[in-house]
């Protein structure tokens, strides 16, 4: 019997491929059902390599290649606002984006548990074992290195099939980030994206941002406030994610992006490859060390970068595109050795960083 505490993105992708094989499989769940550690939110899947192409990453090929095949919601969006600090652009990107609905019905736990249950998972809700009694410890974030605050407005006119992203310092503090996403055909989520030493601030600044960019107010004017979502994320990289013979996966083992709180492929992927090795007898560390080698570094050198610079990085970025333009972003990445040398530098400072001050 294979034991897995906690019943998010991460432990529901192991209980899925451990059911799957056939080897019985329990899930612990501290809440009253799988998706209730959010309200419904849309969240951003990014592709698990950045040359990948689109037929590999959207949502389902992506989830298929993880052994999952779940009922659940999403979108892919293509057009988007794109503010810097000066600037305002309506621009279309090369590959949609696909946005995954997380919490709540029809969201992608929600059709993993689904899937988990039709291959015979056994799921306890409002139950939480100690850690020594789990083969897999997938708790979620257990550190805040970030912090994400969100409000829902009704009857924005706020076109349906785009997002809006925005980087401004003066309200997402060292290169963070704002953000528009349509719920559904009457509401949209506006968060706010800090890390520490802000995280405190992430709601104040929030607010502050739709009282003061024209852009913001315009598009909630007349819109009404029905809610608002919050949560952390703890990025840590460990040396070893495994403890007391314990596999940690997620951002229960600190699986998480630190440039922009994602963490969602972290999870499953960890998920799926503590599932492999307890299954086929492989080694963990060494599994998710090779899976995630390249997007950590490169997740870690442009935390940096972005701390550093702020806005002056997105600005930088964004200085030879137009409003109306189609955009590539791996095209607007730095090359060859260039990238290099710069990745590898900021990968290394904040590296140093982190083990001094425990702070990205
Ligand atoms: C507001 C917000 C927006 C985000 N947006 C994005 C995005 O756009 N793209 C992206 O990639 N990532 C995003 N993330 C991050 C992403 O959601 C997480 O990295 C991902 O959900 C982590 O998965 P996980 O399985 O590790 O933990 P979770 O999905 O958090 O699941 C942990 C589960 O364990 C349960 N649990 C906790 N303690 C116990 C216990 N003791 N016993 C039993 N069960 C327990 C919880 O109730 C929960 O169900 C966002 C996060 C937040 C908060």
């Amino acid at each position: 019997m294979r034991r897995i505490i906690g019943g998010g993105l991460s432990g529901l992708a192991a209980a899925v491929n451990f059911a799957k094989r056939g080897e019985k499989v329990e899930v612990h769940e501290a809440r009253r059902e799988v998706g209730e550690q959010f309200h419904a939110n849309y969240q951003v899947l990014l592709k698990e390599r950045p040359d990948a192409p689109w037929e590999e990453s959207c949502a389902p090929a992506y989830l298929k290649r993880w052994g999952l095949e779940p009922e659940f919601t999403y979108r892919n969006a293509q057009k988007f606002v794109c503010c810097t600090q000066t600037r305002e652009l309506t621009i279309t990107m090369k590959e949609p984006l696909p946005l995954i609905l997380r919490g709540g019905e029809g969201s992608l736990e929600r059709g993993l548990a689904a899937e988990a249950e039709q291959f015979g998972a056994e799921f306890h809700y409002k139950s939480r074992p100690k850690p020594q009694a789990g083969d897999i410890i997938a708790t979620g974030s257990y550190r805040t290195d970030m912090a994400a605050f969100g409000a829902y407005y009704e009857n924005s006119d706020f076109p349906r099939d785009q997002f809006l992203y925005m980087h401004d310092e003066k309200y997402s503090p060292r290169g963070w980030y704002l953000y528009i996403i349509p719920m559904d055909d009457d509401t949209i989520k506006v968060m706010n994206c800090c890390s520490r030493p802000h995280t405190k601030k992430v709601r104040r600044l929030l607010y502050k941002a739709v009282e003061e960019r024209k852009v913001l107010r315009d598009i909630i004017d007349g819109a009404k406030p029905v809610g608002t979502v919050g949560g952390q994320g703890g990025a840590e990289f460990p040396r070893s994610a495994v403890r007391d013979g314990v596999y940690y996966t997620g951002e229960a083992a600190g699986f998480q992006d630190p440039w922009r709180g994602f963490g969602m492929n972290y999870a499953i992927e960890s998920g799926v490859l503590a599932q492999r090795a307890l299954s086929n007898g492989g080694n963990y560390d060494q599994m998710w060390k090779a899976q995630f080698r390249n997007r950590k570094q490169a997740d870690i050198a442009r935390r940096g970068i972005f701390a550093l610079l702020g806005n002056r990085a997105f600005e930088m970025a964004m200085r030879k595109v137009r409003d109306g333009d189609t955009v590539d972003w791996e095209k607007m990445n730095l090359q060859g050795w260039r990238k290099w040398l710069v990745y590898s530098s900021f990968y290394s400072i904040e590296m140093a960083k982190k083990s001094i001050w425990d702070s990205w």
